[in-house]
């Protein structure tokens, strides 16, 4: 891209001009480089390719061939580009643990991803999110047992240990999706919550998933502690109690208990409300 461009100075990822001064690069390997032009930047090239060197790809996670790429991008755009790396390593370890766990114990049962992270340009939504949450039908995973659905999974990743934590976090907006979810699709949720840490490979970094731990709704919501703004931010989030979390590996027993029935019964008595 040369500065003649009229995209020069510009969010790559904003669809429309949106002025944004500051190169941000990122490591990523050839076809990867070629799925953010495409699908994130709106075909707008890296302003510069640095040379080819062996590091972890910041969007694949993949140890490979990868180089230096800039583009100008605003600061909410570019933290949404670096999440994706987690997001897909958060998604590949629930993948995982069911492919050693739960496959071979429970094979009628099958882990669908519904909602696969998009690598999408930035595009402003049209509902409030309130509105939307009550239109969505999907969460992050589906399982079913020869194609009848059970329940669905919502997943949530970051750097903590639950053990650790003083409270969970989660937006109000996520509660409310899974809350719509829910009630639209008559179907049960966990959630999970994948640990993520950085492993530096300077300057490459990956991201490596290192513990899963799981709640059912109802238990989730019981545990709420308050309804709070977020510190610095204007996005309301609920507290919760963490021990409402279980290990990964009492999950098994829960499938083989069919606890998810058990957690349908308490959502249609008491059906959850949105925040
Ligand atoms: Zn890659
Ligand atoms: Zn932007």
């Amino acid at each position: 891209m040369a500065d003649s461009d009229p995209f020069w100075e510009a969010c790559a990822r904003h669809t429309s001009r949106h002025t944004a001064r500051t190169e941000r690069s990122i490591y990523v390997c050839d076809d990867c480089c070629g799925r953010l032009q495409r699908e994130a930047f709106n075909d707008r090239p890296p302003l510069h390719h640095g040379a080819e060197f062996q590091g972890f790809c910041g969007l694949c996670n993949e140890r490979t061939r990868v180089r230096v790429r800039l583009w100008f991008a605003c600061a909410p755009c570019w933290s949404m580009v670096l999440s994706y790396q987690k997001n897909f390593a958060a998604a590949k370890a629930v993948h995982d643990y069911w492919e050693k766990t739960v496959r071979p114990a429970l094979p009628n049962l099958r882990l669908i991803e519904t909602e696969e992270t998009e690598v999408r340009p930035y595009a402003r939504s049209k509902l409030t999110k309130k509105l939307a949450a009550a239109e969505l039908t999907v969460l992050d995973f589906m399982v079913d047992e020869n194609g009848n659905p059970l329940f669905h999974i919502e997943l949530k990743s970051g750097p903590g240990i639950i053990d650790e934590m003083r409270e969970f976090q989660l937006d109000i907006n996520d509660s409310n999706d899974i809350i719509g979810v829910v009630n639209k699709t008559g179907l049960p949720a966990y959630i999970f919550h994948v640990q993520l840490r950085s492993v530096f490979e300077p300057p490459t970094r990956s991201t490596q998933a290192v513990n899963i731990w799981w709640t059912d709704l109802p238990t989730f919501l019981a545990s709420l502690r308050k309804i709070a703004r977020r510190r610095g931010e204007d996005k309301q989030a609920g507290y919760y109690d963490p021990r409402c979390f279980r290990p990964i590996d009492q999950f098994l027993d829960e499938l083989r208990a069919r606890g998810y029935e058990r957690m349908s019964e308490e959502l249609r008595r008491n059906r959850p409300e949105m925040s």
